[in-house]
């Protein structure tokens, strides 16, 4: 199942070209706080999942190319994203970083981002420094649906919701990571949240990523260093995962500089296609 948040807040499922708007089937449903109307739904999925498929039946229906989409998720209680996920990535940054010894998620755990970061597919990343590096890393997003607590790797896929597409934006420099990867319009996501079941493998995913007709990452989530179970279980031993929670994979190499103008495409396998463009802040 691809679940959307579009136009005035509204929570859809999409089926081919077509959005179902399910929005009344989110419990506790107002217009007056709709943002976190994606956290809610995840929480009570398991419930809602029967209603959700007799619902589709009579739901309100539009063209998904007529719709505003928005990101997939906001508000979570947190991201988590991984630092240096993948081997090749840590050897291109140490050409950037000369003279730095690189760790990886191994040695740095993960780090947060803040969710005022979030922004959705076909928005505009703000950059905040032209002057500086400001760098796209395309990433794998998966997104918590039960809490989670020292879970261990053999159990972790269990605490899964969904996955999406996850652009982790970074000025580089000296400062902490959530400084150079928190402003606002830093972590686009989306198109959408494709369920778990949808992808039992997480594991052997392709990800490209675009900027104007130039690919510039090209990888596959096999190589990441901590997989994805592994990564809840590292982060779950830190702090509780709540649902709703965004963790971020890490990005494979070919990081490059992003620049106003741009356009940046991301393609995860089965998971889709998120788009965005760059201005000065
Ligand atoms: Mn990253």
């Amino acid at each position: 199942m691809r679940l959307v948040m579009y136009n005035d807040w509204r929570v859809g499922v999409v089926e081919g070209e077509t959005i179902y708007d399910i929005t009344t089937l989110v419990p506790g449903w107002s217009p007056e706080w709709p943002q976190n109307f994606m956290v809610r739904f995840i929480a009570a999925f398991d419930e809602l999942r029967p209603r959700i498929a007799e619902a589709l039946a009579t739901a309100p229906s539009l063209a998904l190319a007529k719709a505003r989409l928005l990101a997939p998720l906001l508000y979570p209680t947190k991201i988590l994203a991984a630092p240096v996920n993948y081997r090749a990535h840590q050897a291109e940054m140490g050409q950037v970083y000369q003279g730095q010894t690189l760790h990886t998620i191994a040695e740095y755990g993960v780090f947060l981002k803040p969710s005022s970061s979030l922004t959705g597919p076909g928005s505009t990343v703000r950059i905040p420094f032209p002057d500086r590096r400001t760098d796209h890393e395309g990433e794998l997003g998966l997104i918590i649906g039960k809490t989670a607590k020292n879970v261990r790797r053999e159990e972790a896929l269990d605490y899964v919701f969904g996955y999406t597409c996850v652009m982790d934006m970074t000025v580089r420099g000296g400062e902490d990571r959530t400084w150079r990867k928190g402003f606002d319009t830093f972590t686009p996501i989306g198109p959408w949240i494709v369920t778990a079941d949808e992808i039992p493998d997480p594991d052997h995913l392709d990800l490209k990523l675009w900027v104007n007709d130039e690919l510039r990452q090209n990888s596959n989530t096999s190589y990441l260093i901590y997989d994805v179970a592994r990564i809840i279980e590292l982060a779950s031993t830190h702090q509780t995962l709540y649902p709703g929670d965004l963790i971020s994979t890490g990005t494979p190499e070919g990081v490059g500089p992003i620049r106003p103008g741009d356009r940046v495409r991301l393609v995860v396998e089965r998971v889709g296609e998120l788009v965005v463009d760059v201005a000065e802040a």
